[in-house]
């Protein structure tokens, strides 16, 4: 069946609206594998791209894939990879090793235990709801489609695997563990790198962001020396400067980013930040760290991820998990003060700098 046929049936189809008509269904569903499988192999031979968008509401990321990166892919269609999984698409690369899995879904999801017997293969799964207006665009590309994280609907991209963002925290790191040195609580955090002209010497000045995983969001932390012992090594190591400075404003001393030149900077070890007009963006050059991190300072690195090509990630300024003396990273059940409890206030970031110093407000 041909594309030119499928435009026929959507005028056809669109007369008749909301009538269920499973053939439809089948069509669509059925051609748009055909445009998707053949789309990737073309350009991939060609070496032209097949863009997708991606966007995980988790890591506030978004990126543009090429999923024919790869060199002389090849595609099965409906060929099953497991008794219970009989992916739409199975792509493969030139060397025939699998690479990922593409369902079309018009009407039925793919069944868990189908999608369990991907992630034991390691195979990623992206999910493509067509349309009939998309239909004929799928021959170059996924990106004309809306590319969401949930919420799926006609006309959109996704994925059905774990987000692999360097960012993203699985759901595993939620739960505090024990250290693997000492048998203390631990958490996994991640740390990054964020940038911004100094005020004072009108360099690239870097601060630390440090996020942990609570409700299955990604949660900035502020955290005071108290809490996050040993930071300021690991900071070095990422260059970035962060000292206990005793800031005349704030009324008190505090762990704060601090530029090469010595200037204090705002933020998460904040001095101005989250209520300034600093603006501050992620450095993609500098690795994401996972480190497992645990109360008496122990710092186990897990993993180092690069940024992929055309990412866009943003900073989520309604940061909560501020950690000072008894609220913050290694409760469980944690009496956290949101930053944004702290916003309307003229003295923000004398009230964040001192919560995070003795944990309590003023
Ligand atoms: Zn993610
Ligand atoms: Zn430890
Ligand atoms: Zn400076």
């Amino acid at each position: 069946m041909s594309l030119r046929a499928g435009e026929h049936r959507r005028a056809h189809f669109a007369h008749r609206p909301g009538a269920t008509c499973v053939a439809g269904e089948t069509a669509l569903h059925a051609m748009a594998i055909r445009a998707i499988a053949d789309g990737l192999v073309h350009q991939s031979h060609q070496g032209r791209p097949y863009p997708m968008a991606i966007k995980c509401d988790h890591c506030d990321v978004g990126r543009m894939a090429d999923l024919a990166r790869e060199p002389g892919l090849s595609v099965d269609v409906d060929r099953a990879v497991a008794p219970e999984a009989r992916p739409d698409i199975l792509v493969r690369s030139g060397a025939g090793d699998t690479l990922f899995v593409v369902e079309v879904i018009v009407t039925h999801a793919p069944e868990e235990s189908a999608l369990e017997a991907f992630k034991r293969l390691g195979l990623r799964v992206i999910a493509v709801r067509p349309t009939w207006d998309a239909l004929e665009g799928l021959r170059e590309g996924l990106d004309a489609l809306e590319a969401v994280d949930g919420a799926p609907k006609p006309g959109s991209t996704g994925l059905l695997s774990e987000c692999r963002l360097p960012r993203h925290l699985a759901d595993e790191a939620e739960h505090l563990r024990p250290c693997g040195e000492c048998g203390a609580d631990a958490r996994v955090l991640t740390l990054e790198v964020a940038e911004t002209r100094c005020y004072r010497c009108s360099g690239r000045a870097r601060v630390l962001d440090v996020h942990l995983r609570e409700d299955g969001r990604r949660v900035a932390v502020a955290a005071g020396a108290v809490e996050l012992r040993g930071v300021a090594a690991v900071a070095r190591e990422m260059n970035v400067r962060l000292e206990k400075r005793n800031s005349k404003a704030a009324g008190t001393s505090y762990l704060a980013n601090v530029c090469q030149c010595g200037a204090l900077l705002g933020d998460n070890f904040i001095y101005e930040g989250f209520s300034s007009t600093e603006s501050y963006e992620t450095d993609l050059t500098t690795p994401v760290r996972h480190y497992e991190v645990c109360r008496a300072g122990h710092w186990r690195l897990l993993a180092e991820r690069r940024w992929p090509p055309e990412s866009t990630a943003w900073r989520d300024l309604g940061a909560r998990g501020l950690c000072g003396d008894r609220a913050g990273v290694f409760e469980e059940a944690k009496p956290l003060v949101s930053v944004t409890a702290f916003d309307n206030s003229a003295d923000a970031a004398r009230a964040i700098a001192h919560f995070m110093t003795w944990g309590r407000r003023w």
